[in-house]
């Protein structure tokens, strides 16, 4: 198995520009045109005030690590263990599932600074990971 045997995101119209950006090295979050607020994962509506005036606008790419686990027992051969995954909430407040990457499972902590690191998957996928900070 290699990195490409990987199962991976299919884009939709709706989500089409947060991987676009992803390929760029950008990350990309809706934000609310009423309320302000961000929205994540890409949705037609705005979860805090329902209006459907969402722009994508660009993340710093910085949080910190709200929760973690160590996967040793992948879905798929595809996933090398051990691996973390981790919900980041960005500073902007919203949150991601997603991988940190760049470092071993046991220097990975609760409240840890992240910063996006983006890993390119195919041609059309580059996840957005994380990588500690300090
Ligand atoms: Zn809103």
């Amino acid at each position: 198995m290699t990195l490409t045997d990987r199962p991976v995101p299919h884009p939709s119209t709706l989500t089409e520009p947060f991987w676009a950006a992803c390929r760029e090295g950008r990350l990309l979050v809706q934000r609310c045109d009423k309320c302000g607020a961000h929205v994540f994962i890409p949705q037609e509506f705005c979860r805090e005030c329902h209006v459907d005036t969402l722009t994508w606008v660009e993340s710093a790419g910085v949080g910190h690590i709200v929760t973690y686990t160590v996967v040793w027992r992948p879905q798929t051969p595809a996933f090398e263990v051990p691996y973390v995954v981790a919900v980041v909430r960005l500073d902007e407040g919203y949150e991601m599932i997603t991988n940190i990457v760049g470092a071993p499972p046991e220097a990975v902590a609760i409240d840890a600074p992240v910063r996006v690191r983006f890993t390119p998957v195919t041609d059309a996928i580059t996840l957005p990971c994380f990588e500690l900070a300090a």
